[in-house]
C-alpha cells in the first residue's frame, strides 16, 4: 500500500506528521479504543487522531447526530439554529468568553487568532515559546524543532521558519521566541518589543514537545506580563481543549485568555476549530455591518467555505453534550494519574528513570530523572535519540498497543480506554523495560 500510495501522494501521505520510517502503517477501521491495520491486526489506540478522539472512535451519540443532520441536507454556506445554538454552548462551556466564530482547521483558527491580535493592537509581532507547535501559518511555524546548534542562546533563541516557502526574513522580523516555563526572559524580551508587540502566544501545556507542564504560576505570570504591558494572550487550547477540564485549560489553571483557539477534541475528530475570546477582540474580524462590506477594509477578513460546515457543527454539539458535565474530563485525568503512578512504580523497581506527564488523557513518557521544563531538555532526553522509546514503543506494538513511534511526542486516549487498557499498558510497559536486551 506505501508503494502504492507513494507513486501519487509525496510520502505516500496527506499529512507529514503521518509519515513514519520505514513506512507508515495504513488502517481501515476503528472503534471506541481500538484501531485495525490494513492486515486485519487490532490494536488499542493511543494515537487517537492527533489527540482529537475524546470520547471513542466512532462515538455512537456523535456519529447518530451527524446522520441526523445530514438528513436536513444542510452542509455549508448558510447559518441555521445549530450554528448559533452550538455557540451558545461553546461560549458555556469557557470561562469569560464573549464571542466565538468556527473555522476550519486549528491552523486555520490560529492564523485568524494571530490576525485579530495584530488589527486589534495595531501591532505586528507575536511572541511564541520554543518548542511549540501552533500549526502551519508561516508566523507561528518557527523555532518548533531548531537544531541544537542554530537555536541561540537558551534564554533568548533565535527564531528559525520552519519550512521553506515562507518568506523567512518577514517570520524572523516578526516572530519572537522565548523558553516556556521562563516568565523572566519573557518579561525582559516583551518589555524590549512591548511597542511593536500585538500578543503572546501559548499552549497551556506544550504537548508538542510530548507534555511539558506549566510550572505553578507560570501561566499566571504569562497573563501578568500580557495585562502589564497591554499586549493580548492567546491561549492555543488545540489540544488542551476540552481534555484536563470542560473549559478547557482556562479553567483547570484559572487563567483567562482575551484569544483561546479550539479544534480537534471539541467535535471529537471531525472537522472544526473555534476562535474564542473578549467581544471587542473578536469583533474586529466582523463584517463592516454599516458599510455592508464583508471585511478587507480595514477589518480582519473571516471566511470559508467550510467554516461552521454543519456536519462538524452537529458533532460539535453532541461532543460538549458528553463533555459539559465533566465526566469525561474525570475519568481521562483519573486514567492518567493512574498510569502516571504505575509508570512511577516500574520507575522505582527497575531503577529506570522513565515517567509519565500530562494530563487530560494527553501524556507522553520521558526517560529523565526530573520533570522536563522546556524544549532543550525535552530533546536531551532518552539520549537525544529515542532509542529506548521506540524500543518500547516496538514491544508495546507487538502486543497489539499502538503507540506512534515517535520520540517527543503527545501520546493519547478517550473516554472508551479502560483501566483494563492502563493495567494492560503498564504491565507491558514493565515487561519491556525488565528485558532490555530482547
Ligand atoms: N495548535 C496546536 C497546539 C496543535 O497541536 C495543532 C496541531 O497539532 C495546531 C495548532 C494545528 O491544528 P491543525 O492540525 O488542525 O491545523
Amino acid at each position: 500500500m506505501y508503494e502504492r500510495a507513494n507513486r501519487i501522494i509525496p510520502g505516500g501521505v496527506h499529512s507529514n506528521a503521518r509519515y513514519l520510517k520505514p513506512y507508515p502503517l495504513f488502517f481501515s477501521k476503528a472503534k471506541g479504543n481500538k484501531v485495525w491495520d490494513l492486515d486485519g491486526n487490532e490494536y488499542v489506540d493511543y494515537f487517537v487522531n492527533h489527540g482529537a478522539i475524546v470520547l471513542g472512535h466512532a462515538c455512537p451519540q456523535v456519529d447518530e447526530a451527524v446522520r441526523k443532520q445530514m438528513e436536513s441536507g444542510l452542509a455549508s454556506g448558510y447559518e441555521s439554529e445549530l450554528t448559533v445554538s452550538t455557540t451558545e454552548d461553546l461560549l458555556r462551556l469557557i470561562p469569560h468568553a464573549e464571542m466565538a466564530r468556527f473555522a476550519g482547521s486549528g491552523s486555520d483558527a490560529v492564523m485568524s487568532a494571530i490576525h485579530m491580535a495584530r488589527a486589534y493592537t495595531h501591532r505586528k509581532k507575536i511572541l511564541k515559546t520554543e518548542g511549540a507547535w501552533h500549526g502551519t501559518y508561516d508566523y507561528v511555524c518557527a523555532s518548533y524543532r531548531p537544531p541544537s546548534d542554530k537555536a541561540g542562546p537558551r534564554k533568548t533563541p533565535r527564531t528559525i521558519p520552519e519550512s521553506a516557502g515562507f518568506v523567512k526574513e518577514d517570520v524572523i522580523k516578526s516572530t519572537l521566541v522565548v523558553p516556556f516555563n521562563d516568565s523572566d526572559s519573557m518579561a525582559k524580551i516583551v518589555k524590549k518589543n512591548k511597542k511593536n508587540l500585538a500578543a503572546i502566544i501559548v499552549e497551556p501545556i506544550m504537548h508538542n514537545c510530548g507534555a511539558i507542564m506549566p510550572k505553578e504560576g507560570y501561566l499566571q505570570s504569562v497573563r501578568e506580563i500580557t495585562r502589564d504591558n497591554d499586549i493580548l494572550l492567546i491561549f492555543d487550547e488545540v489540544i488542551t481543549g476540552f481534555r484536563g477540564a470542560p473549559g478547557g485549560a482556562q479553567e483547570y489553571y484559572g487563567v483567562e485568555a482575551d484569544i483561546a483557539t479550539y479544534a480537534k477534541a471539541i467535535a471529537n475528530g471531525y472537522p472544526i476549530a473555534a476562535i474564542v475570546g473578549k467581544k471587542d477582540v473578536l469583533e474586529v474580524s466582523g463584517p463592516d455591518i454599516k458599510k455592508g462590506s464583508i471585511g478587507g477594509f480595514g477589518g480582519v477578513i473571516f471566511g470559508g467555505t467550510f467554516h461552521a460546515h454543519h456536519l462538524s457543527v452537529a458533532a460539535c454539539k453532541a461532543t460538549m453534550a458528553e463533555l459539559k458535565d465533566g465526566k469525561v474530563a474525570k475519568h481521562l485525568n483519573h486514567l492518567t494519574d493512574k498510569l502516571k503512578k504505575s509508570v512511577e512504580d516500574i520507575a522505582h523497581d527497575l531503577h529506570s528513570n522513565i515517567r509519565v506527564d500530562g494530563l487530560g488523557g494527553e501524556f507522553t513518557f520521558y526517560f529523565r530523572d526530573h520533570e522536563v521544563t522546556n524544549y532543550r531538555e525535552a530533546i536531551s532526553t532518552d539520549s537525544g535519540t529515542g532509542a529506548r522509546f521506540m524500543k518500547l514503543q516496538k514491544h508495546l506494538q507487538d502486543r497489539g498497543i499502538r503507540f506512534l513511534p515517535r520520540h517527543i511526542y503527545h501520546h493519547g486516549f478517550s473516554y472508551s480506554h479502560t483501566e483494563k487498557d492502563i493495567e494492560d499498558l503498564s504491565l507491558a510497559i514493565r515487561e519491556s523495560l525488565a528485558n532490555p536486551d530482547r
